[in-house]
C-alpha cells in the first residue's frame, strides 16, 4: 500500500518516520530510507530532523530515477532480493513519474511517504498532487501550531525581517541564510501576518 502522511513545517514529519522506521528495524523487518535529491538540509544523504534524530538515507533519488531500479541495486549490495517497507522523506519533491512507479509497486510493498502538501505560495508540490491522488492512505501529521495557537496548515517562507514571501521560485537549491519556513494558519498566511 501506498501511504502519505502529510504535514506542515515544524509538525515533526521527519521525526516520525524515522521513529517509524527505527520500529520496524527493531523488528527485524527490511526497510530502505529513500529521498529525492533536491533537499539540501545538512549533507546530500542525511535525513534530518529538527528534533535531532537522523539517519542515512540509504538511495538519494534524483529526478530522473526509477525507484524500482533504485531498490533493486540497493537489495543486491544487501544480499537479499527484497524490502519489504519503503520510507520516503520530504516525498513533495518526487516527481509524478515516480510516485506513478510507487502506487504501481505498492501492491506487494508497503511505501510511507512523508513530506508537505503545499509550498509556500499554497500551491501543490508535483510530489504531493500525485500522492494525494494516488495514496490508499492518507493521513495528516498534526501538531504544528501558528502563533496565534491555532493549528497551522500553510507553509509560510519568510525572510530575515519576518516579512512572509508569497512569490518566487518554489524551491530555492542553495539554502539562502535569511530564508526561513514557518507553519501558520490560513487567516495569517493570508494576511501575511508572521508574529504577533
Ligand atoms: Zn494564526
Amino acid at each position: 500500500m501506498l501511504h502519505f502522511y502529510f504535514g506542515v513545517m515544524g509538525s515533526s514529519k521527519t521525526a516520525m518516520l524515522l521513529m517509524q522506521r527505527y520500529n520496524y528495524m527493531q523488528l527485524g523487518l527490511k526497510v530502505a530510507l529513500v529521498k529525492p535529491a533536491v533537499d539540501t538540509r545538512v549533507s546530500v544523504n542525511t535525513v534530518y530532523s529538527r528534533v535531532g534524530l537522523q539517519a542515512e538515507a540509504e538511495i538519494v533519488l534524483e529526478k530522473g530515477n526509477s525507484i524500482r531500479e533504485q531498490l533493486n541495486w540497493l537489495a543486491v549490495q544487501h544480499a537479499h532480493s527484497d524490502f519489504q517497507y519503503v520510507f520516503v522523506d520530504e516525498a513533495q519533491f518526487l516527481t509524478e513519474a515516480q510516485v506513478q512507479e510507487m502506487a504501481d509497486m505498492a501492491d506487494d510493498l508497503e511505501i510511507f511517504c512523508y513530506g508537505l502538501k503545499t509550498d509556500f505560495m499554497g500551491q501543490f508540490f508535483p510530489g504531493s498532487a500525485a500522492l494525494l491522488r494516488l495514496a490508499e492512505d492518507i493521513q495528516e501529521v498534526p501538531g504544528s501550531l501558528c502563533w496565534c495557537g491555532c493549528k497551522a496548515t500553510m507553509n509560510t517562507r519568510i525572510d530575515g525581517r519576518g516579512n512572509v514571501i508569497k512569490h518566487g521560485e518554489q524551491v530555492l537549491i542553495d539554502n539562502q541564510a535569511e530564508i526561513r519556513y514557518i507553519g501558520l494558519c490560513y487567516r495569517h498566511w493570508r494576511e501575511g501576518k508572521s508574529h504577533g
